[in-house]
């Protein structure tokens, strides 16, 4: 695998090459200075007074946001005031989330209303005026919400000497639906405002441009919006999709005489984004048209190389585009999303390199103002000042740049810049509050930052000197802050950043590589004590996606095999337990290091054995690498001797391996799942028997391999393919058996179970056998009536049909609230039908093929199950790839009886039931009353009810506002109870000890009266 990540660069000022000379420089930033402080004093003076409301809410900012607390309740009350639609259901959320304790913190004033506010009669009306108030806050970062609202607000600003750039806010869209009707909004504005701006009076202070009247009407969109699928993993195919609906667009707004521009989001759509951008701005209707524009972000480490790219291409392209840099929105998200993935941050971690990034990106594109035409999006007067200092000093004419800011925000200092003579434009979103939240949480968040220039400039009147110094490095105060906990813990296998070009092709490789190596099939063979054995009696295993290829011929273990690999591993026992712990955890951090070089290989193999898309194949031989680490680690901490010493006796407790493991694994988590408890059971010091799935025999031998590579002897590891009914009974009964380590389907273990049992009590048998075995779940979803169905329609479409649904993770059911059961149901429905079906090697796949076709023909008969007995809510058509391969399309049922097949069983297939709940209490008994205990998770904004969910649901793991698979080792150690298994959790502190057996060693160290000194610490 290629390194995830180029290396970023270190310093955002030399990263940009500039003509400007060092005495140039000086001048500029003395001009800086007189042009800050000139906008300062205008802005100033233009502030809110104590008598203006905006004042007070500013000051209201004020006190909140002194406690981090205080700060995270506020911003999350305000986030589901919108879907509040009930006098009740506010109050129940103004007290969860402004308890006492938070009350408290607050100004006595405030602290008195609110308490009254809470309770007596006038509770209901209160909580309605403190909706309307918050609503109101939220409001004025908002155009208004029709078209009709924004194109007055428009007027408005025009008014005042400003012109505007509109932006439809949105829902995360989730459908090809969504997709179009977004679209189709656009394109009304399009139609409908140019006719009536061109009614309106010429200002020539912002209609004029250097080369003749601007645009009047000016639109920014967000591609993302116009693809339900929207993905870097999938470049073309996103682009293919989205400039259907982008290139109507573009002709409307040539043919009208209007400006587009295009937003950018997060990291992980930029690269896609700016393609899109490029892709349609060189085709041969646009590459002449010089008004459209695209935002680069100044905090993102890359976006001095982008700029630099961008320049060559319009030099290519040979008609100017406009670039709005910003510093960028989405700071905190793409901080903690990066730390998270264990990926390195894109963004710049300090303010300062932020300004100073945006200063020489701001120099460099006025430096090739002919090709980039300059507009400054920034509410910060440094910023601005230094922009309009390098404009002077290059000789710029004005009419050719413009500032830009946002609407709702900063209105003293709009004032100042237009008063300096420069084209404001308003940045203006409209539409419905409740799609509006995320980008009003965002303006939220920037308002409330520490290192925000508006807040330090007009409310914490911090001094012009400061407010205006040249960005630079900070003398450093305090030590470093120390590493953070979690990382000095254990740090999962960072999974592959598909947004990164060098990740997207080398997986192409693999996957070409893999195809390739189809050509001519694998043998897989059987291994005991090295031996390498090919019996006659083979199967063969086919690429789910396409029938017709062969990948891999597998031989098929006799129960005589079966019965020799114990034997032959129970051999090799005293010299595999005899090497000791830590040379046992360095051959698995050696396996680690093995699966690490072939990383894309091992993915990509499972794309053809099983079926699994790029993404869930990747993830999942990252988590057999954290596997080999984290069981490495955990053994060495379990294996370090525990002593309790007192005078006269020493007590040392250790572990003993239990001695034979037969692991009998599945195929849905080919590499993951077998190299976890193969993993668990050798660095115990146990000897292992290692039996793959079936369907995905190929993926064991690779395992296999690894492990032997890595240094596991030959005896103390036996492969043995085949079917598992033929060799699984020899295996568990063997008196030589101590522990079965068994993941799959619950009629299986329960049979290993009774048959473990039967063996350990029969005539001679000298050891009760240990069974540890993952089952299955019948897994729930929870959707409250204030859940943020943005969210929960992605966690339920991810977990619900994520590999097809083939996890014992996975959700079956989505149990959702009467009060918001059909428009959940309404945006699911959209968002499984946009679903991507196809073969698992192409990345923009989303469902691919389910594993056999056994598996197939039971799915289909739990979809006729539905088709009968529940109401149909999508049912997605997979015809022709039903030839080839096999597929089955999504399905999702509605009105499904809680207590009939759909509702009870496990289905392991992209099959999912919905269920009405009356209330809360109501959704959780039905979420219990199955046999599993597996995983579960809700939705919701109520703080009292995920307590509620924490505490009462019957999982395993549960996961509270986030999908419910993708446990990682460590962090989720994942497994269930009650039918869904009996064992502790794979991936966590208790699993290892499971593989042995603890014994105390006490030693009476008294000899007539004379006992050595304890030893320290003992
Ligand atoms: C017209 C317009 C259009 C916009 N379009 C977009 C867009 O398409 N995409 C987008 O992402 N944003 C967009 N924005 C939002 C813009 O990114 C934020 O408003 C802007 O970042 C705030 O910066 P500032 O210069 O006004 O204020 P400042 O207070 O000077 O800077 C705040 C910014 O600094 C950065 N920052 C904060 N803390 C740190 C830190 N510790 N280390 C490094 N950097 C830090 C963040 O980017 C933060 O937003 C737009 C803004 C305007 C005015």
């Amino acid at each position: 695998m290629t390194s995830p990540t180029p290396k970023p660069p270190v310093d955002p000022v030399a990263c940009l090459p500039t003509r400007l000379d060092a005495a140039m420089r000086a001048g500029i930033e003395a001009r800086v200075q007189v042009l800050g402080r000139e906008l300062l004093a205008t802005s100033l003076a233009a502030r809110p007074s104590v008598v203006s409301p905006d004042y007070w809410a500013e000051q209201a900012g004020e006190w909140v946001l002194a406690d981090d607390e205080l700060k995270v309740r506020l911003f999350r009350l305000v986030d589901c005031m919108p879907m509040l639609d009930d006098p009740a259901a506010v109050d129940r959320h103004l007290r969860e989330y402004l308890d006492d304790e938070v009350l408290e913190k607050l100004p006595a004033m405030l602290r008195v209303a609110l308490k009254a506010a809470r309770s007596g009669l006038l509770a209901p009306f209160a909580a309605r005026t403190v909706r309307a108030a918050m609503l109101a806050q939220a409001k004025r970062f908002i155009a208004g919400t029709t078209p009709a609202e924004a194109a007055r607000a428009a007027v408005l600003e025009r008014r005042r000497h400003r012109v505007f750039t509109l932006d439809l806010l949105g829902e995360a869209v989730t459908s090809d639906a969504e997709a179009d009707a977004y679209a189709a909004a656009y394109a009304r504005l399009l139609e409908e405002l140019p006719a009536a701006a061109a009614a309106w009076p010429h200002d020539p202070l912002v209609d004029d441009g250097p080369a003749g009247p601007l645009p009047r009407v000016n639109v920014s969109l967000k591609l993302s919006a116009l693809d339900s699928q929207f993905d870097s993993i999938d470049p073309a195919g996103t682009a293919e999709r989205v400039l259907a609906r982008l290139r109507p667009l573009w002709r409307l707004a040539r043919a009208n005489g209007a400006q587009v521009h295009v937003d950018m989001e997060s990291h992980a759509t930029k690269g896609l984004a700016l393609a899109i951008f490029k892709t349609i701005a060189r085709e041969d209707e646009f590459r002449d048209w010089p008004h459209c524009g695209v935002v680069v972000q100044c905090y993102l480490r890359e976006a001095a190389h982008d700029l630099m790219h961008l320049a060559e291409w319009v030099r290519q392209r040979g008609t100017p585009i406009w670039v709005r840099l910003v510093k960028g929105a989405y700071w905190d998200y793409e901080t903690t999303h990066a730390q998270a993935a264990g990926w390195p941050e894109p963004v710049w971690q300090e303010k300062w390199q932020t300004d100073a990034c945006y200063e020489a990106a701001t120099t460099f594109v006025m430096e090739h103002a002919d090709l980039l035409r300059p507009a400054l999006g920034s509410h910060n007067l440094r910023s601005l000042a230094h922009g309009m200092a390098v404009a002077e000093a290059l000789g710029l004419d004005r009419r050719g740049v413009e500032m830009q800011m946002l609407y709702g925000m900063g209105d003293a200092e709009k004032e100042a810049v237009t008063a300096a003579g420069w084209r404001m434009r308003v940045y203006m979103p409209y539409g419905e509050l409740v799609p509006g939240m995320a980008y009003l949480v965002r303006r939220l968040l920037e308002n409330s930052s520490n290192d925000s220039f508006l807040r330090a400039g007009l409310v914490r009147q911090v001094p012009p000197e400061r407010l205006l110094a040249p960005p630079r490095a900070a003398e450093p105060t305090a030590p470093a802050a120390p590493a953070a906990v979690w990382s000095a813990v254990f740090t999962n296998e960072p999974l592959a950043d598909f947004a990164i070009a060098t990740n997207r092709e080398a997986f192409t490789h693999a996957v070409a590589r893999a195809r390739t190596a189809c050509g001519t099939p694998a043998l897989v063979p059987v291994v005991i004590g090295g031996e390498r054995l090919e019996p006659a009696d083979r199967f063969v295993r086919r690429d789910p996606s396409a029938h017709a290829r062969t990948v891999a011929e597998v031989c098929a273990a006799s129960p005589a095999d079966a019965g020799r690999a114990v034997e032959t591993a129970r051999a090799s026992l005293p010299a595999w337990q005899a090497l000791g712990v830590h040379r046992r955890a360095s051959i698995l951090r050696a396996a680690a290091a093995i699966m690490r070089t072939r990383r894309f290989d091992l993915a990509a193999l499972q794309v053809f054995e099983v079926g699994k898309p790029w993404r869930e194949a990747d993830a999942d031989v990252a988590e057999a690498i954290d596997f080999c680490d984290f069981y490495a680690r955990e053994a060495e901490r379990l294996l370090a001797p525990r002593r309790v010493d007192v005078p006269g006796e020493e007590n040392a407790t250790t572990y003993l391996p239990r001695g034979v493991a037969v692991v009998i694994a599945p195929w849905n988590f080919p590499l993951a799942i077998l190299c976890g408890m193969t993993t668990a059971a050798l660095v115990t010091g146990n000897v292992v028997v290692m039996k793959p799935a079936e369907q995905s025999s190929l993926t064991g031998l690779r395992l296999f391999e690894i492990l032997r590579e890595a240094g596991v002897p030959a005896g103390a590891l036996a492969f043995l393919p085949g079917r598992g009914e033929e060799v699984g009974p020899v295996l568990v009964s063997h008196p030589a058996t101590a522990v079965v380590a068994f993941t799959g389907s619950r009629a299986v273990g329960l049979a290993i179970n009774t048959r473990a049992a039967e063996a350990s009590a029969a005539p001679g048998s000298r050891l009760i056998k240990k069974v540890i075995a993952e089952l299955g779940g019948k897994n729930a979803i929870l959707v409250d009536d204030d859940a943020d169905l943005d969210e929960a329609v992605v966690g339920v479409v991810a977990s619900a049909f994520g590999f097809q649904g083939q996890k014992c993770s996975a959700c079956s059911r989505a149990i959702v609230l009467d009060h918001v059961h059909d428009a959940f149901l309404a945006r699911l429905a959209g968002a499984v039908r946009s679903l991507r079906v196809g073969p698992a090697e192409n990345p923009g796949t989303r469902i691919g093929p389910v594993v056999d076709q056994e598996a197939r023909d039971r799915v289909h008969s739990f979809i006729e199950i539905g088709t009968r007995t529940a109401a149909t809510v999508a049912a997605v058509d997979v015809a022709p790839l039903a030839q080839t391969g096999w597929f089955v399309g999504p399905h999702v049922f509605a009105d499904v009886d809680p207590t009939g097949p759909l509702g009870q069983n496990e289905i392991f297939g992209p099959v999912l039931a919905i269920l009405r709940a009356r209330d809360f209490d109501h959704a959780i008994e039905l979420a219990n009353n199955t046999d599993y205990a597996l995983t579960a998770g809700v939705y919701s904004r109520s703080p009292a009810r995920l307590r509620q969910a924490a505490e009462h649901l019957a999982a395993g793991n549960i996961y509270l506002n986030r999908g419910i698979t993708g446990a990682l080792v460590n962090r989720q150690p994942f497994g269930g109870y009650r039918m869904s298994g009996i064992g502790s959790k794979a991936g966590g502190p208790e699993y290892l000890l499971q593989f042995m057996v603890p014994r105390t060693v006490t030693e009476n160290t008294m000899r007539r009266g004379f006992a050595p000194p304890a030893p320290a610490g003992g």
